[in-house]
């Protein structure tokens, strides 16, 4: 019976029912895949130390003095390329942080999941220097699995306390660098050059992210990728037939069936010869021939792998590629979606109105509010006044000089509360109050509308407004007294 290959695994789907490093009892199966290599591995080892040098060197990066990157959540305070940003600009982080969210939806509807194989922290750490450690230890997949069987002798006990000892040195390094992002490289440095008892907070923080790092790594490995990460979670709903993925090309592989060397009956098989080579190598014990699944990290283990194999059989390479589902059932790729058009306009919009933000953005954040529980008063020389709070904060990395001015009503006049001088602290906010006076004489309402000016060095750089209250009774009925 002719078998139709296109429709072959839309109806053998009961291995998603299961997860490959779990086993039937529920109990956790550990993974030993065997050593990867070849075109892809090596791509991945360069990509793999550029991105970890810029990781580990990007806290002492500086742009115009500035962090390359400061998350810094306890006294929320974000640096982004240099640029800082004050929970003042809450909205504006909030979209340039939705705008990288369009931006990955985006990339994975049309390339997959590159991110996770490529660029991801959890996986770059696990597979190329937590995972190399441990060949480099322990030999490939099969030693590995023989070494932990074996009793305890001297060599296994020095072996595995080597292999943990580097494990924490690393964990203990990779701490370091996030709290250098959280909270700087001065104050990390403090940190550490100082004694635990002057700064208990920072020390409990360094040790948790040690044991963390150290737990997810050594312990937790491929699980974080398989069952906690929010990202892969979403594959489900971000990928679709056109997306480009690791995936293996059934139309060429099926049926697949062990390489014969002297065939008495010729039996039509397909390119795959059932090695399972690109099973033994997958660092999440996946079989990729069963199709796309939430567990594939794109880490193309399993391509350099099925390649060696083409090149030993004298087959093309490529039964496992980056490819869509669509282009291997019809041979033909399409990029460009309605989907991805849909998602390409949002991003677009989203840049191009967070560049205006950014570009229009202030440097001083300015705030106007009459003092709480005080109206007016007035004065014995024929004066109503309202008294205000100006509170100032200064994005810049240095100090600004201020001045306020009314620019309307022209006979409103401004005078400040105590030291007349302003000059905003760099990074920092200051609070001032300042009396608001008005002549009775020509005050019409009482609300009237008061614009002031915010300069610095003669420049404006902002203008607020707000309501001068005077008594309904107009200015008149004091005229007359
Ligand atoms: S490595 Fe290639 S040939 Fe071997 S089982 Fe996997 S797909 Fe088939
Ligand atoms: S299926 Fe292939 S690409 Fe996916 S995680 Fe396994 S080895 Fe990596």
């Amino acid at each position: 019976m002719e078998v139709d290959k296109t429709t072959i695994y839309q109806y053998e789907e009961e291995f998603r029912d299961t997860i490959a490093t779990v086993d039937d009892k529920g109990k956790r199966i550990w993974i030993y895949p065997k050593k990867p290599s070849g075109y892809y591995h090596r791509w991945r080892i360069a990509v793999t130390v550029v991105l970890l040098s810029i990781l580990f060197a990007g806290p002492f990066i500086k742009i115009g003095g500035q962090p390359l990157l400061l998350l810094n959540f306890f006294e929320r305070k974000f640096i982004v390329f240099g640029q800082v940003f004050w929970p003042q600009d809450f909205v504006l982080l909030a979209l340039v942080l939705i705008t990288f969210f369009v931006f990955i939806i985006l990339f994975t509807v049309v390339f997959g999941r590159v991110w996770c194989g490529w660029a991801c922290p959890q996986t770059l750490f696990m597979e190329m220097v937590f995972r190399k450690i441990e060949y480099w230890i322990e030999g490939d997949a099969n030693q590995q699995r023989k070494l932990n069987k074996a009793p305890w002798t001297w060599s296994k006990v020095g072996k595995k306390t080597l292999k943990q000892f580097l494990f924490f040195i690393i964990s203990l390094l990779i701490a370091h660098t996030t709290m250098a992002y959280l909270i700087g490289t001065e104050n990390t440095l403090e940190i550490i050059s100082q004694s635990p008892a002057e700064h208990v907070a920072g020390f409990i923080g360094l040790i948790s992210f040690t044991l963390l790092f150290y737990g997810v790594f050594a312990v937790f490995r491929e699980q974080a990728c398989t069952s906690v990460c929010p990202y892969g979670r979403l594959q489900g709903v971000l990928l679709g037939r056109e997306s480009i993925v690791v995936a293996y090309d059934w139309l060429r592989g099926e049926p697949r069936g062990k390489l014969r060397k002297n065939p008495t009956v010729e039996i039509a098989t397909g390119d795959c010869v059932d090695c399972k080579l690109c099973v033994h190598v997958c660092p999440t014990g996946i079989d990729i021939r069963n199709g796309t699944q939430l567990e594939c990290v794109n880490c193309t283990a399993c391509i350099d792998a099925c390649d060696d194999v083409m090149l030993k059989i004298g087959k093309p390479k490529g039964l496992i590629r980056f490819a869509s589902y669509n282009s291997i059932k019809d041979g033909i790729q399409k990029l460009i979606t309605t989907r991805v058009m849909g998602y390409s306009s949002v991003l677009i919009g989203l840049i191009i109105f967070i560049s205006f933000a950014l570009l229009t953005r202030s440097e001083i954040e300015v705030t106007l509010l009459k003092v709480p529980g005080m109206t007016f008063q007035r004065t014995e020389d024929g004066y109503i006044t309202n008294l205000y709070n100006l509170e100032f904060v200064n994005k810049t990395f240095e100090p600004i000089p201020i001045e306020i001015k009314v620019e309307s009503p022209d006979d409103a006049v401004l005078e400040k509360v105590g030291e007349q001088s302003l000059v905003l602290p760099q990074e920092g906010l200051l609070k001032s109050v300042y009396f608001l006076k008005m002549p009775v004489s020509s005050i019409k309402e009482p609300k009237t509308k008061v614009v002031i000016g915010v300069y610095s060095n003669g420049k404006l750089i902002e203008t607020l407004s707000a309501k001068f209250i005077a008594p309904v009774n107009n200015a008149s009925q004091w005229n007359r007294e």
